[in-house]
């Protein structure tokens, strides 16, 4: 048993944090204020090749699997940016993972080929209002027409809608009530995300406010069968597939912005001098920020075990899911952290932990809160009764 980086994982760590090094917190500190998209990080990081990390070869991508891109999200995550810079790329690796799988080579060619070149742009459009947790209750609806279908329905918390110009869209084709499972009749599109016909509206938020996140209207759009991912029906099964890597992405993600943030107060406790000694000198400064390099460290391991049994085509449910768990905690306890360790300072922009601190309760919640994890956890691995 090796349980170390090998060399080509280090180099991905080097080659993105480079990348990473010229956006620094004026950068990002600008970016969430202004409520501005970081387009300049978006195009370094496609010019840099990194958008086709988990894609095929044949298309550009690099094809380093979900070990290779989770130590990527890490190294962005934990640079200056924190989920800001994960959440600026994140979707263009992963949402797209549908297609990847279950796309025809046309629909590869087509659609991922502009992702990984960074000239499209894709939002993730599962989330309703009325449906929360619970997919299988969605109803956004897909009549099928001549050629296509029309979409009738509302997403909720479309993120980076307002600057992508492609969605992947799950919908209903038949009434959840005359399915035979309520996993059936959804059907998955990667479409256009035309705003002369969708409206798509910024929702005002906590932090990471450099991604937008938003309220999706959708009257009667046509979407052409071209536009389809794999059959009628199946999508919920599709977007199954996606959850694991998902998990793990997002989990390591969370380690790096609190690994960032513990940098920081670990800089700031060491500078910092009150009754004529570094503040960092006293245990109950030093004691709670090593005890978060612990959990952060944990949830490390946990998750790149997770991606490398995801990687040799292993279940890794349990592992994926108690990775995000872990990773959420550690990161929203360390930027927790981060704030006290710098006093009143931790209070103003200045010193950026108010930020990354924004940033980590949004981890514990999205894509999956932590009460849905525990449920899986308690029913697939502990063999309870289903929860939900
Ligand atoms: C900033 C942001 C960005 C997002 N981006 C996207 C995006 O790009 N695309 C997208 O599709 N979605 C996106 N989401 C949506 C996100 O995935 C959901 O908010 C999340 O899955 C929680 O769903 P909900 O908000 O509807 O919570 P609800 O389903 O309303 O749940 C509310 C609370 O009740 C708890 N709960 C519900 N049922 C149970 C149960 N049976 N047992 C125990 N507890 C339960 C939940 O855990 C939660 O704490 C985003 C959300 C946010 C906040």
């Amino acid at each position: 048993m090796l349980i170390q980086l090998s060399e080509e994982h280090e180099a991905i760590r080097e080659g993105v944090a480079k990348v990473c090094a010229a956006f620094d917190d004026e950068y990002w500190s600008a970016c969430d204020t202004e409520k501005r998209f970081p387009f300049e990080f978006h195009k370094a990081m496609a010019d840099g090749g990194w958008l086709g990390i988990t894609m095929p070869e044949s298309l550009g991508g690099a094809n380093l699997g979900v070990t290779g891109a989770a130590i990527m999200m890490h190294a962005i995550s934990s640079s200056a940016g924190g989920y800001s810079a994960a959440s600026t790329v994140h979707l263009n690796l992963f949402g797209p993972h549908a297609v990847v799988v279950f796309g025809t080579d046309e629909q590869k060619e087509r659609m991922l080929k502009p992702l990984i070149a960074g000239t499209d742009r894709a939002c993730f459009g599962v989330t309703e209002p009325d449906a929360g947790l619970d997919t299988t209750s969605i109803t956004t609806f897909a009549t099928k027409v001549e050629g296509g279908y029309r979409v009738t329905g509302r997403k909720i918390w479309t993120s980076s809608g307002q600057v992508s110009n492609k969605i992947l869209l799950l919908t209903r084709t038949t009434p959840r009530d005359q399915c035979r499972k309520p996993t059936d009749g959804m059907t998955l599109f990667y479409t256009d995300l035309d705003k002369s016909r969708i409206e798509v509206r910024r929702i005002d938020k906590m932090g990471r406010n450099a991604v937008d996140s938003n309220a999706t209207f959708i009257d009667d759009y046509f979407v052409p069968d071209a536009d389809r991912i794999g059959e009628e029906g199946m999508g919920f099964h599709y977007i199954l597939h996606s959850l694991n890597p998902e998990r793990i992405l997002v989990g390591i993600e969370a380690v790096g912005l609190g690994q960032g943030a513990l940098a920081r107060a670990a800089r700031y406790a060491g500078e910092r001098v009150v009754f004529g000694r570094p503040i960092g000198a006293n245990q109950g400064i030093q004691h709670p920020l090593a005890e978060n390099w612990a959990y952060l460290e944990s949830a490390f391991w946990m998750i790149m075990r997770a991606a490398c049994l995801y990687d040799s085509g292993q279940p890794c449910g349990a592992e994926a899911n108690a990775g995000k768990l872990l990773g959420a905690r550690a990161a929203f306890d360390a930027c927790t952290r981060a704030v006290m360790t710098h006093g009143g300072m931790g209070y103003s922009t200045e010193y950026q932990v108010e930020r990354l601190f924004r940033e980590s309760i949004l981890l514990r919640i999205a894509p999956i809160t932590e009460q849905l994890i525990l449920s899986f956890i308690g029913e697939k691995v502990l063999g309870l009764p289903k929860s939900y």
